[in-house]
């Protein structure tokens, strides 16, 4: 039988007729797939996927179309969902990924770094942090790398006090948001670490908010999309 196992998560998922459902998966081998999950809406179907979990899932291969036969929880993060501000940027997270993968595209990096983040998110770590370091990784590995080390705008070199635009860290005379040499720093701390530790740094929380702030600008620039959760982001 054409059958594949594959880990990963739930991005998304849709309402199907006859209490059915569409998963959108995040898987490691195969990268975004649909599948089929028949009678997932009912309330004892064994195919109910928490949306906030690392799930191993058997899927049937039918030529056509993919239907899911089983879901085996690897790890939860249902602690997530207590806190808002962290189940808006882990939602943030889903959607931002959902949005710039394509079908088919290896995602092995891409979940890791969702799986970290939902680690640090589960364990109460600061959402706006968790938010910051993910953002710049992900549009990081997808090709987008802020300029930090020179004026992102006119190409002056620092120092001078520090402002963000859309390329990156910015002159005072282009101008942009408020930011530092701390948050300079915290940003190539991000870029130039591995995914697994890329949480590991601690500044004040008006550093945190410059950081905030300016991955949302960079995010908003350069995936041009309107992503629902978008707007419990926005502070
Ligand atoms: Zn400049």
């Amino acid at each position: 039988m054409p059958t594949f196992k594959d880990k990963g998560l739930v991005l998304r998922e849709a309402d199907a007729a006859e209490n059915s459902k569409r998963l959108l998966l995040l898987t490691q081998e195969r990268g975004k797939i649909w599948v089929f999950a028949r009678g997932a809406s009912g309330m004892k179907s064994k195919l109910k996927a928490p949306k906030m979990a690392f799930c191993e899932f058997v899927v049937y291969d039918g030529g056509q179309f993919l239907s899911l036969t089983q879901v085996a929880q690897i790890q939860s993060f249902a602690s997530i969902s207590f806190d808002f501000d962290g189940y808006c940027v882990a939602n943030f997270l889903l959607e931002a990924i959902d949005n710039m993968m394509l079908p088919a595209m290896p995602a092995r990096q891409v979940l890791k770094l969702v799986l970290s983040a939902f680690v640090r998110l589960d364990k109460g770590a600061d959402p706006w942090l968790v938010f910051t370091s993910a953002t710049f990784k992900l549009l990081q590995q997808e090709g987008f790398v802020p300029i930090t080390d020179s004026c992102g705008n006119c190409g002056e070199k620092f120092p001078g006090k520090y402002f963000f635009g859309q390329d990156g860290v910015t002159c005072e005379k282009c101008g942009g948001i408020p930011f530092s040499e701390e948050a300079r720093l915290a940003l190539e701390y991000i870029l130039n670490t591995q995914v697994d530790k890329i949480f590991n740094f601690r500044v004040s929380a008006d550093v945190l908010d410059a950081l905030t702030s300016a991955a949302l600008l960079f995010f908003s620039h350069h995936v041009d999309a309107q992503l629902k959760s978008m707007e419990f982001i926005r502070r």
